[in-house]
């Protein structure tokens, strides 16, 4: 290991410098030029390796790179994207956000946690093993998409059409972070998601509002018909939906029962004066992690600018995610929220689906999430925190439930890490933590 570690000491400044270049291009979901060059750097990086590489080509999407390389008793999957989130509100980054600029140690750019510095540390990982002599522990299958920021619209038929390509006896997932304690949060799956919108329609066009008191305001059907999925203790009130939740089993309850949760800090970072319920403790952390949700993100109706305008709009929608727990699916809640519409009287309410993904989940006790913590341990020199499901979403299920892999999230990203935002964000050190994990991660899982 001491010559890996010099090995890396060696050629920070390289492996930052070949960071920096794959973010200067602006490989945003439309900008095919750029999204084709991110892809082609991924390739050159992952050949360079001395890895078999592979680039995916359909008109109409987002280049898919893979790359194949070592032996060894166990295959691993890795998998990650090249494709970044718009820069906007671009006013409010202090730096460009395609011109990667260091301050303090912290690397600030679109793409630098979510995900470009992940897949180049693992990269570098593999490199820095080899380049100090040593020889890979396993056998390795990158997989880079360039299409995560838009719902992965391609990936299924890749997985479809690949299953042997893409057989691996587990896998490592695209990112994590630290926490406010700077502990690194290992994840072994994600809740699924599914995306709607909620329309009412009233008169063909905008009325004035004398006319409020005999035609219907599409405005307030919509809202009767919001209320109606949460109560006031925010639980979600669709009939027999918290039934479709599996239960957590014994392992997942012991997980949760380790992690020590700074509910305080956390209302502290965000402004908070307290939590739904008033929960606190262990219920906390429990529920952040595995209740399912229903989130109203926006509302539309009428006009909402300065001033006041009498009118009786015309229509009224609502976005709403419902983020959802193992054994939930996009298409049981759609069929639960249609019914309790029409049995709440709001058939005349349409309902919209604007994407989904199933939720995914590894035993918290499998052999690669032992391999994980190990190597978090002895890489970041803390005890990392395990979620036995994240309350965020992604394809996991899409590669890893589909192909029954099992599978773990490590991270270089850190609690302030800003991903979607202005000023993205990552810790050098953290970089380079992330570049030790991967090696001794590859080594654990290999002999666990
Ligand atoms: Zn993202």
């Amino acid at each position: 290991m001491e010559q890996i570690t010099r090995y890396i000491e060696a050629h920070k400044e390289e492996f930052i410098q070949e960071l920096a270049s794959l973010c200067r291009i602006p490989s945003v979901s439309g900008n095919e030029k750029a999204l084709g060059e991110a892809a082609a750097k991924v390739e050159q990086s992952l050949s360079s390796l001395g890895a078999a590489t592979e680039v995916f080509e359909a008109p109409g999407r987002a280049p898919l790179v893979y790359a194949e390389m070592g032996d060894g008793p166990r295959t691993l999957l890795v998998y990650n994207h090249y494709d970044v989130q718009p820069p906007d509100p671009i006013e409010l980054w202090s730096s460009d956000p395609f011109s990667p600029t260091i301050v303090n140690g912290v690397f600030y750019a679109r793409g630098a946690s979510d995900n470009k510095g992940n897949l180049m540390a693992r990269i570098h990982a593999v490199r820095s093993l080899i380049q100090s002599g040593g020889k890979l522990p396993l056998r390795i299958k990158f997989l880079v998409e360039g299409e995560e920021e838009t719902h992965s619209r391609h990936l299924s038929t890749f997985v479809r059409e690949h299953p042997e390509t893409l057989k691996a006896d587990g896998c490592l997932w695209e990112c994590s972070w630290k926490d406010p304690h700077d502990r690194p949060i290992l994840t072994c799956g994600l809740k699924g998601l599914c995306y709607v919108e909620l329309r009412a329609k009233g008169a063909s066009h905008d009325l004035h509002s004398s006319y409020a008191s005999i035609v219907p305001n599409p405005a307030w059907r919509l809202v009767w018909a919001l209320s109606t999925l949460l109560d006031t203790d925010y639980r979600i009130t669709l009939r027999n939906w918290m039934k479709e939740a599996k239960p957590l089993s014994d392992a997942d309850k012991r997980t949760i029962g380790k992690i020590d949760f700074d509910g305080d800090a956390l209302k502290q970072m965000y402004g908070l004066r307290g939590f739904i319920r008033d929960m606190s403790g262990s219920e906390l952390i429990r529920e952040y992690l595995c209740a399912p949700t229903c989130t109203i993100c926006g509302l539309k109706a009428g006009y909402s600018g300065d001033g006041a305008k009498t009118v009786l709009p015309a229509e009224a929608s609502a976005k709403l995610d419902f983020r959802l727990v193992p054994d939930m699916t996009p298409e049981k809640l759609l069929h639960a929220l249609r019914r309790h519409l029409d049995e709440n009287g709001f058939s005349d309410i349409e309902l919209n689906e604007l994407g989904g993904v199933m939720p995914a989940k590894t035993d918290c006790e499998d052999a690669i999430v032992k391999a994980a913590v190990a190597a978090a341990r002895w890489a970041c020199g803390k005890e990392p925190i395990v979620y036995p499901v994240a309350p965020w979403s992604g394809p996991l299920h899409t590669l890893c439930g589909t192909l029954g892999i099992p599978s773990v999230a490590f991270g270089i990203g850190n609690a302030g890490s800003r991903d979607h935002a202005p000023d993205e964000n990552i810790r050098m050190s953290d970089y380079y933590e992330g570049i030790r994990f991967m090696i001794a991660f590859m080594r654990c899982y290999s002999t666990i």
